[in-house]
Formats: C-alpha cells, structure tokens, sequence
C-alpha cells in the first residue's frame, strides 16, 4: 500500500487557519486597524460597505512596506514584529503571530496599495482566494491600504454564518470602540455605506470617550489614578448615579490593547457596593500599563482575556483607586438600598421638644368577613383564632383548612391578612357573586383576597385557588401587547416631556429597524438629529422611569439577533414590555382590582403559565381540603 500522507497546500492551511482569526468582518478589521497601529499611523479611515460583507478597507498613513514585504506579509508566519520566542515576553506591539493577513488572503479577494516614504514608488498587490493575482509598480501615498472585498467568497459555508447586516456592524463598531478608546491620539474615522459614522480627531482619553458616547457622559466621568511598582492605573469610571441596567460602557485596557477581565471588573464593582442599585453597574474606563513579561502574552488572537502574573496584588489597588476617585468627588452611599429600614430620617438634636411617636390607627375589630350578620373580633391570643373560621365560612363559602405547613393558615392565624376594607366587601362579593366566575353555584361565590401582597386566593369550582399577581398580569398583558404588535393597533400615552434617548450608530441602526412594532405596541418614537430620538409617547402602563431601560434592553436583544427572527423578537418586545409593566409583589390591590385581574387572566388562551413556563395558579382541591379535617 502507498504512503498516505501529505502535505497540505498552503492555501489550504491557510483556510483552516483562517477560521481561528477570521470569524467575520469585525475581525478583519481589528486585523487590519492593529496593524496600521503598528506600522506607526497617525491617521485610519476605515470604510467598509454592507456591514463589511462586500467591502472592508483600511487606509493608514503609516510606514509602509517595500515590494518585498508586500508581497511577504500574506506568507504565514511572515512578521517584522518578532525575531525569537524571547520577544514575547517584552511585546509592545499588537501582533506578533503573522497569521493575520495570511488568514485574510486566504478567504477574501485582496487589494493592497502600499508605498514607505523612501519609496519614490508603491506597490499593488491583488490577491484571491490565497494566490497572486496581479502584482505591479503604482502611484500611491505613503502609506497602506487594504481593501478586502467578498469575505468569506471561497467558504460559503462560513459565508452562510454572517449574521444580518445590523449585527455584524454592531460587532464592528465594538471592535472599533476598543481600539479608539486606547489609540486617542491616533485620528480614526469609520465610514458605512458612504455614510460617516465616527469621525474621531487626535485628541486626549477623555475627549476620546466623550467623542464616541456624546457630551452627556463628560460631567459624569470621575477620574482614576493608581501608582505602584507592579501597575499604573489610570482612566475614569462614571458615578453612582449614572450606574443602568443596560448598556454599561466597561471597558479594561492593558498596555494599549482592550481586555476583559472577569476578576478586576469585580474589584470596581466592590467599590461601588452599596452605593448603586443591585443589578446596575457602572461605566468605566481603566487603563493599565504593567511590565510585559507579567503578563501572559501568548494568547490566542480572538481572545480578549489577559492572565496578569500578580492578580491578587492588582486586585485591592483597582477596588482602593476606584473608591478613591468616589470618596474625592464626594460621592458617598446616599442611600443604603440592602436594609431600608436603617434610613435615618432628620431629627432634632438641639431642641428638647418630645416627638410624639406617630400614631398607626388601627382598627382592631377590622375583617374583612365581617358584616352585621357576622362580626368577627380580632384577638391576638392564638386560642381565638377559630373563630375567624366562623365567620370565613359563612361568609366566603370557603371551608376552612388547617395544617401545619399551609402558609395559608399560619397567616389566618396571625391575621396577616392584606384585608381590603370590610364596607366594600358585601358589595364586591356581590358582584363577585354576579360574576360567578367560580362556576359552582351558591355555596362557591367568589372572593378575592391577597395574600402578602403577592397572591390572590379565590373559589373555583376544584376548590380554593392561589394566583401569582404578578405572574398573572404578566400573562394578561403579554397577550395584549402581543394583541397590539399583530393588528398594529397599540394605544399610546402622550408624554408631558419627551424623553431623549441618545445611542450609537449601531443601536440606532436597529431601532430604526424596530420602529414599526415599537409604535404598534403604543410607542411614539420620532428621530431627532443623528443617533438621537425623541421618545414623545409610551404604551400607557409604561412608567418614564422604565422607558430608556426597555428600549435599550429589545435593542440590545434585536442586535444580536438574526434578521430571520423578526417573530421572535416580537414577542420579546411584548414580553419585556408585559414583564416592565405588571403589577408587581408587595402591590395591594382592591376586590375589583382583583376581580379584574382574575377575569382578564381566564380569558387568556393559556391562564396557568406565563410565556417562560412559569407556574401562575395552584388550586387546593376540595377533596385535599376534606382530607384535612379526617
Ligand atoms: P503580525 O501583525 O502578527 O506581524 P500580520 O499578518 O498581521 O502579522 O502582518 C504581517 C506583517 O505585514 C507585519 O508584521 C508587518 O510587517 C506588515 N504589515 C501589515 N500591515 C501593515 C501596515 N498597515 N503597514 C505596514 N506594514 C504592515
Ligand atoms: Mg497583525
């Protein structure tokens, strides 16, 4: 039998390496705009069509290559950055691998024009699909210029995992972003579709991130600095009050190249403990320089997690840099969201004059059973609390229960009822009678009562039924908005002020996007200059305070999103939507508000589940109720 082994044509390996550093336009162009950094540019345009599919070009004013070089740079393994393995440990530049461009000829169509400013002459280099295809003396600036056409046109199978347009930009734009943000003397700018999206000057850090997040995150940036022998730390982190659910800008750099950091994110957010709501976080921008060889510079290309050799000892230098740049501007915890009841109201410390404690009136023979045929008298000694019972039988047609474990009667025991009050009860319960959502007849009429401020119990015909509010109104609501989106019928409240909502060039591509249904669901969203629009109407149970939250959470989803899912993205909209706007736990509400809530719910097509499966009824069954008393 013949060998069978050989070895793979270059192009070939080229491909396969390629799938490790070229997973869609965005890397290419961290590729290509890292190179350019390297070369020494002090100005990049990148232009790129169709989100990159068609056309990605970066053009540098950088050092340029000789003939050769242009022609050696697509060879795998072709660096001018490093000599030996030993250069690794005092890397200051971004790449090192020679992969890059390798990768790149090997799966797109390739222009180069290169030309250094020794050179009287350039060079142009046309490559496809690995291989030369032309190359010749030109014309050109000093300076690079890549233009990288057709991604992907070799490899349709890779093509085919491109997302829409809107999310691969979305990921060009962030890979963008943590460039820039550590290049802000190097003058960028990114042009879409003809379009001008950032046009970036040579300026400081500080201008640089107001350049890109707009005017309104200037006041708000608190500036960080840490000097010690192991790092330099320097940067700015936003206060408190700018801390969101959504959209955090967080950012980590490391001798000018982005990271994530998992550990020292936790270190920033450990000074802000307590002083911004759970599930918020800050924006921060943090910048570390440290001695290359203490860091793990052998890292995989598309990897953006960096191992600092003394982590433990960097940790309490972040947290103490971050709270110091807190305590300077005077931002201590104003509120202290964990245990309200440690809020100190102001008092009087010089004054002699007794505050009276304020007086709670209660009524003690308050019960919402209760009516003249019925009076039933609250005692706190436990020994008269069957007679609660009494008067709960007759009235609601319940029949009592008891166990032990049932949190049902551990309350009734210790009258923790969220009682509504009693004068209205005969009448709702007549209505509840006339309702006669209970089915069963005389002896089942319907009462409400909540629970905790958290359940509503209720007959039913099987027996004594729970309900989830909030799960409840989530469900009842879903399918309304859901209503809305598909017969483009939303009702929308009319805003005193309108809110502004101010998002970068690719949310902004997906709200547009997003528009239709938004105003289907009862937004009124009206643009207001590049990137900003004016929010001018909500869907009515919408609060103000909740606006900027939902659109820049549908936004965030939409943006990752595939364009095929357009369905599904409809009901996240309801969904969010419903979840934002639902009566939530500790909310007490009156009989006809109860009453409402439990029709509305058992006319929805799926009462017991809400749209995530969770569980929004639990009946005792009558037959579990006799069982008790055995
Ligand atoms: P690496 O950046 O890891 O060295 P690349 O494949 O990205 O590998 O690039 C190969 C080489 O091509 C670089 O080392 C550099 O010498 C040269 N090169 C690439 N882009 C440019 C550019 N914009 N200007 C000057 N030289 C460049
Ligand atoms: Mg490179």
């Amino acid at each position: 039998m013949s060998d069978i082994i050989h070895l793979l044509p270059d192009t070939v390996a080229n491909q396969i390496a390629a799938g490790e550093v070229i997973q869609r336009p965005a890397s290419v162009i961290k590729e290509l705009v890292e190179n350019s950094i390297d070369a020494g540019s002090t100005e990049i345009q990148i232009i790129i069509k169709d989100a990159g599919r068609t056309l990605i070009q970066v053009i540098d004013n950088g050092k340029g290559m000789s003939e050769t070089d242009a022609r050696l740079c697509f060879e795998r393994h072709a660096t001018s950055k490093i000599k030996s393995a030993d250069d690794l440990f005092s890397l200051q530049t971004m790449g090192f691998r020679g992969e890059a461009l390798a990768s790149i000829g090997a799966i797109a169509q390739v222009e180069l024009k290169t030309k250094r400013k020794e050179d009287e002459i350039g060079t142009l280099i046309e490559m496809s699909g690995g291989n030369v295809e032309k190359q010749e003396s030109i014309m050109c600036p000093n300076g690079t210029n890549f233009a990288i056409k057709n991604i992907f046109y070799n490899v349709p199978a890779r093509r085919k995992f491109l997302k829409s347009n809107t999310t691969e930009f979305t990921h060009i734009e962030k890979e963008f972003f943590r460039i820039v943000l550590v290049n802000p003397s190097i003058s960028f700018e990114l042009i879409h579709n003809n379009e001008v999206c950032y046009k970036l000057k040579s300026c400081n850090v500080k201008e640089r991130i107001v350049s890109l997040f707009g005017k309104g995150i200037n006041s708000q940036l608190l500036s960080i600095n840490a000097d010690s022998s192991i790092v330099q730390i320097s940067g700015f982190v936003g206060g408190p009050e700018t801390a969101k659910k959504q959209n955090s800008k967080q950012y980590f750099f490391v001798n000018g190249r982005y990271m994530r950091h998992p550990y020292f994110h936790k270190a920033v957010m450990q000074a802000f403990d307590r002083m911004i709501q759970p599930n918020t976080s800050p924006d921060y921008f943090i910048y570390f320089t440290i001695d290359p060889s203490s860091i793990d510079v052998n890292i995989h290309p598309t990897k953006t997690e960096i191992k600092f050799e003394s982590e433990q000892a960097i940790w309490p230098i972040v947290m103490a840099c971050v709270k110091e740049a807190l305590g300077k501007f005077n931002v201590t915890p104003a509120i202290d969201f964990e245990s309200p009841e440690t809020i100190n109201f102001p008092y009087k410390t010089h004054s002699t004059e007794i505050l009276d404690t304020p007086l709670i009136k209660v009524d003690p023979t308050y019960n919402p059973f209760a009516s003249e045929k019925c009076s039933y008298k609250r005692s706190d000694s436990k020994t008269n609390w069957e007679q609660l019972y009494n008067g709960f039988e007759k009235q609601s047609g319940l029949t009592p229960f008891e166990t032990d474990d049932s949190l049902f009667s551990e309350t009734i025991k210790r009258n923790e009822f969220d009682f509504t009050s009693a004068e209205d009860q005969f009448q709702e319960e007549k209505e509840a009678e006339q309702l006669d959502l209970n089915m069963g007849k005389d002896e089942n009429k319907a009462i409400y009562f909540q629970y905790k401020s958290k359940y509503i119990f209720t007959t039913t015909k099987s027996g004594l039924t729970c309900i989830d509010q909030h799960r409840a109104h989530e469900r009842v609501l879903f399918d309304q908005y859901m209503q809305c989106i598909n017969n483009e019928s939303g009702v929308s409240q009319k805003l005193l002020f309108p809110e502004m909502l101010e998002l970068l060039e690719s949310e902004s591509l997906v709200l547009k996007e997003l528009l239709d249904d938004l105003n289907y669901l009862g937004f009124e969203i009206e643009p207001f200059g590049k990137n900003t629009y004016a929010i001018n109407g909500t869907p009515s149970d919408l609060k103000p305070s909740a606006i900027k939250d939902y659109l820049l959470e549908i936004i965030n989803e939409a943006k990752l999103e595939n364009k095929d899912l357009r369905d599904e993205l409809k009901r996240k909209m309801a969904l969010s939507l419903a979840k934002t706007t639902a009566i939530t736990v500790g909310q007490r509400l009156t009989q006809e508000e109860m009453m409402e809530l439990v029709c509305n719910l058992f006319s929805c097509n799926n009462p017991s589940f809400t749209e995530e499966n969770k569980k929004i009824i639990s009946t005792i069954e009558n037959e579990e109720i006799e069982k008790r008393f055995k």
